[in-house]
């Protein structure tokens, strides 16, 4: 494909340069100049309203979607029980789904997982599409692949919003190899173009140092998966619905794993995402002793600890409590940050907590933008000095 320029109609804006990712493209006597680097991706074409620049690729066809309907959650349960980001993500999809003039399925699959379809309901979900079968008691890769692919094909969706939890990270990649559909990971906002009425999928992308949005023209469903705790959930007391029943053909012959047995983490902490107060420390806490205090910190307040990856990779806490880009997201009502610098990968992961307070002894640390509150000192001095008052208070 070959890019090229009509000099006549160019007038010098710069518009193209700035757009082409690759620096393909120069000025030269106040006219745009294609360069050997040009990849030929086109962005320069979309940025000219001069329509000065040209190519010879013809335009790639949008398919005809309108058999595409409907906005679908992807019902996590774990032993007949709702994952909160299931319910997080009704909410979102109702607004979606609005904005389309859509309805909201909620996709429930398992064994004896009936009576959690009205907790669906009462969340959003205009319809809960159910397959129940004993090959979906547990979770296990290719079943729950294959009985989401049958339903793709049987209700042609128009989105598929899933939780960004360990299932939800192993499912959602397998569903759209097999449906042949791009799929937006993490990501932390999401609407409509009200021009397109295309799903816009925000996520961080370059180590969380932009915001990438992202949108799908070409296949459907539009897939995103969310992580826990980034959207809110809605009630919508009253609401009515429809079950929809469908089945599977898969019988315990075609699935190649079988579960032997569960082994779990004995855990002495709590759910973090559920948390109401997060006390988090970070490189400026020291050491694992110094988590210590912060623990104690949170056991006066009835919070939880958390940290920054820094804090994970020093073993002071363990991964399960990482906040951030690459940890869990949290809305607790209160984050004490404690000696933490505020980079934007730990950020993202706070970005809905009602209330920030923060102690670092860095005046300039960038935590202290986000912090309704700031504490310039010490956190070994200004800690046990929290824990004594409160513990008297
Ligand atoms: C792709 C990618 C993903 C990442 N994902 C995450 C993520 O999910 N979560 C995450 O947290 N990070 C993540 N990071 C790392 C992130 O960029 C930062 O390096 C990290 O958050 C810094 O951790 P920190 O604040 O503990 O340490 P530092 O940046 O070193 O800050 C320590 C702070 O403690 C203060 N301090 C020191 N001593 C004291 C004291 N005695 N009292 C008070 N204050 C004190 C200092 O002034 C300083 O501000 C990611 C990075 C990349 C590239």
């Amino acid at each position: 494909m070959t890019i090229w320029i009509d000099a006549e109609l160019c007038n010098g804006c710069k518009r193209c340069v700035k757009a082409c990712p690759y620096e393909g493209v120069e000025m030269r006597d106040g006219k745009a100049h294609i360069l050997e680097r040009c990849t030929s991706c086109g962005a320069c074409i979309e940025s000219c309203k001069q329509k000065a620049i040209s190519s010879d690729a013809a335009p790639r066809e949008i398919p005809d979607f309108s058999d595409r309907k409907g906005v679908w959650v992807y019902a996590e349960q774990r032993e007949g029980k709702l994952h909160s980001v299931s319910l997080e993500l009704l909410g979102k999809a109702g607004e979606l789904a609005e904005n389309l003039d859509q309805e909201v399925s909620a996709v429930l699959l398992g064994d004896g997982v009936v009576h959690l379809a009205e907790t669906l309901i009462q969340y959003g979900a205009d319809h809960v599409i159910l397959v129940e079968d004993p090959c979906l008691l547990q979770y296990r890769t290719v079943p729950y692949t294959d009985a989401m692919e049958m339903l793709i094909g049987r209700f042609k969706p128009n989105i598929l919003l899933m939780g960004a939890t360990h299932i939800g990270r192993d499912l959602a990649p397998r569903i759209s190899r097999r449906v042949a559909v791009g799929l937006t990971a993490d990501c932390t906002e999401l609407s409509i173009d009200p021009d397109e009425k295309i799903l816009l999928q925000t996520r961080p992308a370059f180590g969380g140092n932009v915001m990438a949005t992202i949108a799908n023209r070409y296949s459907r469903p539009q897939m995103a998966t969310v992580r826990p705790g980034v959207m809110e959930q809605k009630e919508c007391p009253g609401k009515q619905g429809e079950i929809i029943r469908e089945s599977i053909s898969i019988s315990e012959q075609d699935v190649q794993t079988k579960i032997l047995e569960i082994v779990r983490e004995a855990r002495k902490t709590g759910d973090l995402s559920k948390a109401k107060i997060v006390v988090g420390g970070g490189r400026g806490v020291g050491d694992a002793d110094g988590f210590r205090v912060l623990e104690k910190l949170a056991d006066v307040l009835a919070g939880e600890v958390a940290g920054t990856r820094v804090a994970v990779e020093e073993g002071w806490i363990s991964a399960d409590r990482q906040v951030g880009q690459t940890g869990q997201s949290i809305r607790p009502e209160l984050y004490i940050a404690c000696g933490i610098s505020g980079a934007i990968q730990h950020r993202a992961g706070i970005m809905n907590a009602r209330y920030i307070v923060a102690i670092n002894r860095d005046e300039r640390a960038p935590i202290f933008q986000v912090a309704d509150w700031g504490i310039v000192g010490d956190l070994r001095e200004l800690v046990p000095e929290m824990i004594r008052q409160l513990e008297s208070a």
